[in-house]
């Protein structure tokens, strides 16, 4: 009757901290940053022209 596996549970909370720790996303590849900064240096670095 339980369809929810204790791994999926893990496995869901893990994403849900992941965004939550790291609210900033690059919308180009979708990798997640703690700071604001982080994203723009990622952004300049990997994405520049
Ligand atoms: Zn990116």
């Amino acid at each position: 009757m339980d369809s929810s596996s204790p791994i999926d549970i893990q496995e869901r909370r893990a994403r849900f901290l992941l965004e939550f720790e790291n609210p900033f996303k690059c919308e180009k590849c979708g990798e997640r940053f703690k700071r604001k900064k982080y994203l723009q240096e990622h952004k300049e670095e990997t994405h520049s022209y």
